[in-house]
This record gives structure tokens, sequence and C-alpha cells, in this order.
């Protein structure tokens, strides 16, 4: 097959080319082996052999977030996504494939489909759902690591530290093994929970780090503590973002803050990934949209009615794996919404298929997503581009109940630490009218001091700050 070396460069038609001969080669040597898209099969008559192509797809419903997390009464659902090849399934099935030489060996079985390593999703409302990976998804995570250090044009040189928070999450595993199969000299900090900010700083002057990977929200604070301590970040110049989206504005100021470090010109990069696609997407440059792989994996765009979109236009991310073992999803909606392009990168000339900046994520603030605030509906993301002003220091949304009852109206409480330098009451009403336009809703506005503002959003104590917090009591 085809390496990386060509594939980043192959035409558009030689991409669909590949595409469709790998979910061949995946439908008929793995489905066979995979419990629910086994029965999903049967249950719709379709013929492993059926799928030739990735039109083909359209021939089996979609997968959702729903099929495969785990409930009371079904906690073991997710195991029904794990690629499990035993004798008798081999015997039926590997015999039919002769011609192309699937060999299921000791060694094979142990390799390519025993699971070894397992990441969470991270949806707080819903049960967690595992994605177990294997011995060869491993080595999948460090190929599309070098894939990504590649794509940064990093040396070997480069001294990469993980700020994402420790955790059995793909954006701290996926930093973990880009930098071990780059081999880069690289620190996994586990972030403000783990490490603590201070040393994290330290380690970065020490090392004279070049690379920093963490969550955009984290990153800012790291960022801006350092430049309050006059830290010297003058060998960074490059910033990885992952694990959730960046709020406009919010690149800007973390530049102008390192610029005050000393580190002039950074690059600040954002990956995108979902859980269940179990590896990251990275933009060559800013805005330019995330870089698939098109051997690992098979993205399509669908609008409401499940109808594939045309190029450049929004609709649904949905993924198929190519070449993954352990846990493995067809047509997996993961009720991101974007849109795709084809085509030579106008920045890295790279004719891989490209997810565009811009990604409505229902992911990270899912039960957030579209909140009922006094009887409409919010969309809660909106917030994060306005709360990146430039006179805001952090900051924390809290819906409540007036008066804690809870057959009272909702409240929208915005709390802010503003910028040393801000006009409070100016940034106050920019604020309201901003939000209430937004949301219907009129905010409270209320200044905190950064101090009690960051202890609040758990900064050094949680895993992922918490940006909006719900207290509306469940009648
Ligand atoms: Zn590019």
């Amino acid at each position: 097959m085809a390496g990386w070396r060509t594939i980043q460069y192959l035409s558009p038609r030689k991409i669909i080319k590949l595409q469709d001969r790998l979910l061949r080669n995946f439908i008929k040597n793995q489905i066979p082996y995979h419990p629910f898209y086994h029965n999903l099969f049967k249950k719709n008559k379709i013929n492993f052999s059926g799928i030739k192509t990735t039109e083909d797809l359209k021939k089996l419903p979609f997968t959702a977030k729903e099929d495969i997390a785990p409930t009371a009464k079904e906690p073991k659902k997710s195991l029904d996504f794990v690629l499990q090849p035993n004798k008798q399934l081999i015997s039926r099935y590997a015999s039919l494939n002769k011609k192309i030489k699937i060999i299921f060996n000791k060694n094979s079985l142990f390799y390519e489909y025993k699971p070894c390593h397992i990441h969470f999703t991270t949806g707080r409302t819903a049960n967690a759902t595992p994605v177990l990976y294997t011995a060869y998804d491993l080595q999948r995570l460090e190929e599309s690591g070098r894939r990504m250090v590649n794509m940064l044009n990093m040396s070997s040189k480069d001294i990469v530290i993980n700020a994402f928070p420790y955790a059995p999450h793909l954006a701290f595993w996926q930093t973990f093994y880009a930098a071990k199969g780059a081999n880069l000299l690289s620190l996994h900090t586990g972030g403000g929970k783990i490490l603590g900010t201070e040393k994290i700083i330290n380690s970065i002057e020490g090392m004279k780090a070049t690379c920093l990977a963490g969550m955009p929200g984290y990153l800012y604070h790291l960022i801006r503590t350092a430049k309050e301590k006059k830290s010297d970040f003058s060998s960074l110049s490059l910033v990885v973002f992952g694990g959730e989206r960046v709020a406009l504005g919010l690149r800007e100021k973390i530049k102008n803050d390192l610029a005050s470090t000393g580190s002039k010109n950074a690059r600040i990069l954002s990956t995108y990934a979902f859980t269940e696609g179990k590896t990251a997407w990275l933009e060559c440059k800013e805005e330019s949209g995330y870089h698939l792989y098109p051997d690992f994996e098979f993205i399509e765009i669908v609008d409401k009615n499940g109808e594939s979109v045309n190029e450049g236009e929004k609709g649904e991310i949905v993924c198929t794996s190519l070449d993954w073992r352990g846990s493995v999803f067809l047509r997996y909606k993961t009720g991101d919404m974007s849109k795709l392009y084809y085509g030579k990168c106008s920045h890295c000339s790279r004719t891989l298929p490209r997810i565009d900046a811009e990604i409505e994520r229902s992911s990270e603030y899912r039960e957030f997503a579209l909140t009922k605030i006094k009887g409409s509906f919010v969309n809660l993301n909106a917030l994060f581009s306005i709360m990146s002003h430039k006179d805001i220091d952090e900051w924390q949304i809290e819906i409540r109940k007036k008066n804690n009852d809870p057959y009272e109206i909702d409240e929208l409480i915005v709390y802010v630490a503003p910028r040393k330098k801000a006009n409070f009451d100016k940034l106050k009403n920019e604020l309201k009218n901003k939000i209430t336009a937004e949301t219907e809703v009129a905010p409270q506005i209320i200044k905190v001091e950064l101090k009690e503002l960051l202890k609040r959003l758990g900064m050094e104590t949680e895993l992922k700050e918490k940006r909006i917090v719900d207290n509306r009591k469940k009648i």
C-alpha cells in the first residue's frame, strides 16, 4: 500500500480509489468479527461483499452515540463495537478470503486484536463510553503523531511539553504517542491538576521547550500566568490546541501574552478529534482546516435527512473506520457540524481531505449546546466567542433558578474577572447587550477577583475547567 509520503499528495480521484479499496477490504475482512455490525448487516440483509465503494456506505444506517453509550440496562453495550475474531467465526469467514491471504495466527490475533489501551468519551451527562485500542491501533496513534510532526515541520531537536490533563482521554495520549512516534524529547505533565501550573511554567523555561500542547482554556491561563511571573518563553515557537474548540479572539489574546514572555511569532495551531475517531487531525496553518488521514478513516458530511452534501456545504460529520482494530465504527454520527474540502490545500499543497476550521462541536458542551433558559433554546457555545473579549481575563457562566427555587424562573449569571486596565462598566454593558442579543436572556454580570474565579473554574484542581455550570435542580 502507498505510504504517507505518497498519500498526502494523491489526486482526489486516487484518494477515492484508495478509500474504496480499503473500505471493501475492511468490511470483508474485519466486520464479520464485529458483533454489532455483523448483526446490523444481517438485519438489513446486506452482504459483507455488498459494500464495494464509499458510495455503497449509504446502504448502511448511521450509528448514533446512543447505540454505543452504556446504559443501566446494557452496561457493556460498547464492547459490541470491538472486533473479536474467534475460532468459529474465523473458520467461517477467513476461509472465504483465501485470495487476499488473511492469516489469523496466534501472533496476529494478539497484536492486532487484543485490547491493551482504553480511552473514554468526556460527555458529562451520558455515561462515559470506552473506546478500546490494540497494539496495532497504538502503532497507528504513533503514525498519526509522526504525520502531525511532519506537517508542523518539526525537527528532532524540538522539545514538547504536554499540558493536557492526565486522563484516559485521546488528547493526552495522542500527544504522548505523537512524541514517542517521532522520538521527540517530551514531558507529559498531566496539566494543572497533576504537575501544577508553576512547575509546568518552570519546565518550559528550564527545558527550553519549543512546543506546548494543551487545552485552549488552560493554556491561556498558563501563558497569562507566565506573563505575570515575567517568565521567559522565548524558546517556544509552537502552541498546539486540542480537546475543545478555540473561541474566536482567544488566539489573539494568547499571541499577545506569548509575545510578552519573549515568544515572538509563535504559531498557534488547532487539532480536531472525537473519541470514536481514535486519532486527532491537525491544521497545517491557522484556519487552514483539519487535514485528514484518508487511509485511516472515511469522513462524510450529511444533511439533516442523512443525505451526503456537496463539497463546501455544511452538515454533520460522519466517520467510518478504514484501518483500525479494537473499537471500530461505521457511519458514526458525531453530532459536530462542519464542511469538507478536497483538492490541494493552498498553504501546504497536500491534497488530503480537510474539515473546515469552523466546527460547531456538540460533543463537548453537548448538554449545554442547546439549553432551555426561560423557556427558549439557547446555544451556549455562541457565548464562547463573546466571552473571549480582549478585556476579560477569565469568566464563568452559571445558570440557576431564582432564589434556588425549582419553580422559579431561570437566571443567567456571568462572572467576569476583567483585565487590569479594562473599564468594567463599559465592558459590563457591552457583554449585557451582546449576550441578550445572542440568547434573548438578560444576564447578570458580576465582577470577581481573578484568584477567586480561577478557584471557581477549578483551573488547578479539575481535569477540565468548569466554564459553564448549570445549578438548576431538576424537578
Ligand atoms: Zn495544508
